[in-house]
């Protein structure tokens, strides 16, 4: 079973911010910002490559409660999913990260350049 799923059956803890009958958002572990939350579906997908429009758009109204209950909704926040090796996946159970509390840089999250690329 992967760490989000044993997240999801309280086998690990976790710092939980909202939590319904399908979906969990808790705080990172090792925060990007001063505000970094996750938001996982409680059914295993391992990546955005594999979850359906029905969740996704379930989950997009569970992460937009999300915003409003950390109080970044009006003051501004990013949402990433990084998907498989290129995208720096580094646990494979679908998550997409909340971002905020803070003016966020814009780097470019690339070594490679891209006038190389193509
Ligand atoms: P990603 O690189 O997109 O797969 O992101 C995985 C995220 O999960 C990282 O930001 C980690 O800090 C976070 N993470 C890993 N284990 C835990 C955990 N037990 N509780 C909370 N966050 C975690
Ligand atoms: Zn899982």
């Amino acid at each position: 079973m992967c760490i989000f799923c044993k997240i999801v059956k309280k086998e690990i803890p976790s710092n939980i911010i909202l939590e319904d009958d399908a979906f969990l958002a808790f705080h990172d572990i090792n925060p990007k910002a001063p505000i970094h939350v996750l938001v996982i579906p409680k059914k295993h997908f391992d990546s955005f490559n594999e979850v359906d429009s029905e969740t996704m758009k379930k989950m997009s109204i569970f992460m937009q409660e999300t915003a409003k209950e950390l109080h970044i909704d009006k003051s501004g926040y990013r949402v990433i999913t990084n998907v498989g090796n290129d995208g720096g996946q580094e646990v494979k159970h679908l998550h997409f990260h909340i971002l905020g509390g803070a003016k966020l840089a814009w780097q470019h999250l690339s070594d490679a350049n891209p006038k190389e690329m193509i």
